[in-house]
């Protein structure tokens, strides 16, 4: 306890230290992270619900930062998004978390492998290619890669953006609608959508236990899933008792701190390979 209190520390002060940065200075750093690739991969495992195994990991990205440690996400993905980076930044993860994945594989690790992509790195017209041109040089199996988007992000420019997932879900990549409810016109895109798994969003995951109407909603999510032939993860659980009735509803998958925090890689592996004891 005392050593994640510590860690904890460190990444609070790390968060400090961004935020009274000049924007165009994390601009400058950002841009130079990306050329020397001052970028980690952790993996977040789900749970398969009724083979009781660990069947995927999803790959977040922190900047290991030279002088500040390891940043969030949440600090810097918007800020790539805006001014570009985020397509030299996206290939980076999506060559390593396919690279990480088939180096699973070589070791007796069945892995698959999910990789989150933004909407900027979708519209780029050399988006398919570089998927194509990873699965080749890697040589891991289309259909252990899986592309999480979320759905607000995807309304924007709906029938361009079906037509690029189509293309990609043809190569054999799985597609995954992330954030599932949190954005506007879910259902009447739900069932245009080229997808295969959707994740129902944290949030409600948070309620689940003590909101009547959000367990309804959820309900009503897992329902039209299957109807839909669509697999369905819980995101965010953190508690047994959220565990508990979310495998009883019929969620396919689990991930959240309650299974495991995303690790590295290799920590990842020895997870696995110990039976993703809860
Ligand atoms: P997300 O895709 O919704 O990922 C789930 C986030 O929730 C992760 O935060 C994960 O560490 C966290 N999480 C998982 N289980 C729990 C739990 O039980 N409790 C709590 N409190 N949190 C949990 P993280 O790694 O900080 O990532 C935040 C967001 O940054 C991601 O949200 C995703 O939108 C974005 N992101 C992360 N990696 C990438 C990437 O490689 N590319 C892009 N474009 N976006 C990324
Ligand atoms: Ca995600
Ligand atoms: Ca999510
Ligand atoms: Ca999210």
């Amino acid at each position: 306890a005392k050593s994640s209190g510590k860690s904890q520390c460190k990444l609070y002060e790390s968060t400090m230290a961004i935020e009274v940065k000049s924007r165009t200075l994390l601009e400058v750093e950002l841009k130079k992270a990306v050329d020397e690739e001052q970028f980690l991969l952790y993996y977040q495992p789900l749970l398969d619900y009724k083979s009781g195994r660990i069947t995927k990991a999803e790959a977040l990205i922190r900047w290991d930062h030279p002088q500040y440690g390891l940043i969030p996400p949440s600090e810097f993905i918007n800020i790539a998004e805006e001014d570009g980076l985020i397509i030299s930044m996206g290939e980076w993860v999506l060559r390593t978390a396919c690279e990480q994945c088939k180096t699973w594989h070589d070791n007796g690790c069945p892995l698959s492998v999910s990789v989150n992509i933004s909407a900027i790195q979708l519209q780029n017209d050399f988006f398919a290619e570089s998927v194509r041109n990873i699965l080749n040089t890697t040589g891991l199996d289309p259909k252990y890669l899986e592309l999480e988007v979320t759905e607000s992000e995807l309304i924007k420019r709906i029938d361009e953006n079906i037509d690029k997932l189509k293309e990609l879900r043809d190569m054999g990549v799985r597609i995954a609608l992330d954030d599932f409810g949190t954005g506007y016109s879910s259902l009447s895109y739900l069932y245009m959508l080229p997808i295969s798994d959707l994740k129902i969003d944290k949030s409600f995951i948070d309620e689940v236990c003590s909101d009547r109407r959000i367990e309804a909603i959820i309900d009503g999510i897992i329902l039209l899933s299957k109807g839909l032939d669509l697999d369905v993860t819980a995101e965010g659980v953190e508690k047994e008792e959220q565990f508990k009735l979310l495998a009883d509803k019929g969620c396919d998958r689990i991930q959240g701190y309650y299974i495991s925090r995303p690790l590295e890689a290799s920590r990842l592996e020895e997870f696995y390979t110990s039976g993703g004891a809860v």
